[in-house]
């Protein structure tokens, strides 16, 4: 997926994820979503996140490839606890899960992603789309209209009245 489908679907994930629970849907927390699913792609140099990472990219494909291990549910596991154990904050939740479902988009994905490295480097897939093809935009609007629907039935007008009254 490109740099903007994952965010674009990570936003929407995460609205519906508030929508459900207790999560606040504050502009803390949807700015720790667009990082989050920003992230696991720091394996692949030419990736937005790579081309801003000050070479660090570059030596994490070398050592492990691309959609290797930051795309791995266990990584993920100690990434979450450790973030979440220095502050649980709405951004923190943002951040943890647009990490996650980074990874359940690629997922989606011809690819696959290595859910259980280091145990298994098999790539786990429901191959719904390839990146950069007609069914990833498709999927994007889709997101796109699912944030726009959380959104207009109260998650916007909590988000405004995060930014007013603080984070
Ligand atoms: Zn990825």
């Amino acid at each position: 997926m490109r740099y903007s489908s994952h965010v674009i679907a990570s936003l929407c994930l995460g609205a519906a994820a508030a929508a459900h629970t207790a999560l606040p849907f504050t502009a803390a927390y949807t700015a720790g979503l667009a990082i989050g699913s920003l992230l696991p792609d720091i394996d692949e140099p030419s990736s937005y996140v790579g081309r801003r990472s000050f070479g660090i990219s570059g030596k994490v494909k070398e050592a492990f490839g691309h959609r290797g291990m930051t795309h791995s549910l266990i990584v993920w596991g100690g990434l979450a606890a450790l973030v979440w154990r220095d502050s649980a904050s709405p951004f923190a939740a943002g951040l943890v899960l647009g990490y996650l479902f980074h990874i359940v988009e690629d997922f989606f994905s011809v690819q696959g992603v290595p859910l259980f490295w280091p145990f298994s480097s098999k790539r786990w897939k429901v191959p719904l789309y390839r990146t950069g093809k007609g069914m990833e935009k498709a999927l994007v609007y889709m997101a796109l209209a699912g944030f726009v629907y959380f959104g207009v039935n109260g998650l916007f007008r909590e988000w405004w009245r995060s930014l007013l009254f603080g984070w």
